[in-house]
């Protein structure tokens, strides 16, 4: 996309650094390129932490590109996103320390594990978590967002610790964001694929990264994931073109929801 018009940009807030204990997905991957338990900067919440992050916008409305007048200006308002709280899913504290780092890319992954049912994608959730925690040894699942097939957006890692992979790439500096299901066999549907947009977009504008560092896992290790149908949209462009657009249609504000609101989401998912 051409330039993006200058806008006051919305300040978003993950506080997610709090809560510990994660979870994590498999990918078809084999070798940790991160272990568990080196320095330590972010240490674990403790167990049932209320993670309360939310950003707020302080910013007005943003005017649409191109307007010129008071009369022709177009009120742009921001996708709103509410990720689901780890306590609401049933996510464990994390089981180590983790290592800070500063985000300068974003990366996208699936869980290699295919998911018929989307109200299996909590369950299959705190299964990645397990499997990451006690299999693989890590403090944690090792994404920062997961997506499920609805498009739910669940709080994984704290983006300001490392992530983890079992694959031959150093993730330091990558954001990491995760679609449930295996996409080497399955389809990635439209709210699943709007959700990753959202989740892109907001981590560009929040983090300071372009959308063109945007890659799939296989661009930087040896593995398939994110699956030929995820891959295929970071090859063409659609998705880097997808996340620019939502940014400059007035970027996408995320939160984190907890307490019984969020509870009562999961139940719904799980219920469906
Ligand atoms: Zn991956």
């Amino acid at each position: 996309m051409s330039g993006e018009v200058t806008r006051r940009a919305f300040l978003f807030g993950i506080i997610g650094a709090a809560a510990a204990g994660w979870v994590w997905m498999r990918d078809r991957s084999s070798t940790a390129d991160v272990s568990a338990g080196s320095t330590t900067t972010i240490p674990p919440a403790p167990t049932n932490t209320i993670i309360a992050a939310t950003i707020t916008t302080t910013a007005p409305p943003t005017v649409a590109p191109g307007a010129t007048s008071s009369t022709t200006s177009t009120i742009l308002t921001p996708v709103s996103v509410e990720a689901l709280c780890r306590d609401a899913w049933g996510a464990k504290a994390a089981s180590g320390p983790f290592t800070a780092h500063t985000i300068e890319r974003m990366t996208v992954h699936h869980t290699g594990r295919p998911l018929r049912r989307n109200s299996d994608a909590p369950r299959a959730i705190r299964i990645h978590q397990t499997f990451h925690q006690v299999d693989r040894g890590w403090p944690d699942v090792a994404y920062h967002f997961i997506i499920d097939l609805e498009g739910n957006v669940y709080e994984c890692r704290p983006t300001g610790a490392v992530g983890d992979t079992g694959t031959n790439y150093d993730p330091t500096g990558h954001f990491l964001v995760c679609c449930e299901g295996n996409f080497n066999q399955q389809e990635l549907s439209a709210a699943q694929r709007e959700a990753l947009v959202d989740v892109l977009a907001w981590a560009s504008t929040e983090f300071g990264v372009g959308p063109e560092t945007i890659a799939g896992h296989r661009d930087v290790a040896a593995t398939t994931c994110p699956g030929d149908n995820i891959h295929s949209l970071v090859e063409s462009g659609e998705l880097v073109a997808a996340v620019r657009e939502r940014k400059t249609s007035g970027g996408v504000q995320l939160e984190v929801l907890c307490g019984d609101a969020a509870l009562d989401r999961v139940r719904d998912i799980e219920s469906a």
